[in-house]
């Protein structure tokens, strides 16, 4: 598991009680958290802390957002060298049983060719199926 103090320092995010939590919280999961879960498992943590906590690791590239069709947002900690550029991105997916969101860090993006003149800005990838528990 990385280090929490090295990895806010090498985003040069400034290290806090509140931030050090969450994101110690968000390295030990496996799968992607959504602001609800992270208040249930934080319960002791004010939820609007929570929330500009996630937005400023959101801006720092610390973390990257997940939208996977559920309606709720997810977040997931970046590769430390990741600038959540295209050629960082990765799959996601997502399990139609247990809701569970995760990321395919070993799937990267290739590289899409779109019609002329088009820009990608945003690219949300969600592979849906069965995770490898549900698929028992
Ligand atoms: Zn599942
Ligand atoms: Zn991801």
């Amino acid at each position: 598991m990385q280090n929490v103090d090295e990895i806010l320092k090498i985003k040069n995010v400034k290290n806090t009680a509140i931030r050090t939590i969450v994101l110690r919280h968000l390295l030990k999961q496996d799968k992607a958290q959504s602001l609800k879960d992270i208040e249930n498992s934080l319960i002791e943590t004010d939820r609007s802390s929570i929330f500009r906590t996630l937005k400023t690791f959101v801006e720092n590239k610390i973390i990257h957002s997940i939208e996977d069709g559920s309606g709720m947002t997810k977040y997931a900690v970046c590769a430390i060298d990741c600038n959540c550029e295209l050629k960082d991105l990765h799959y996601h997916f997502y399990c139609n049983n247990c809701n569970k969101t995760f990321c395919l860090h070993e799937v990267p993006f290739k590289k899409i060719k779109l019609p002329e003149n088009f820009k990608i800005q945003e690219a949300n990838m969600v592979i849906k199926g069965l995770c490898n528990n549900c698929n028992k």
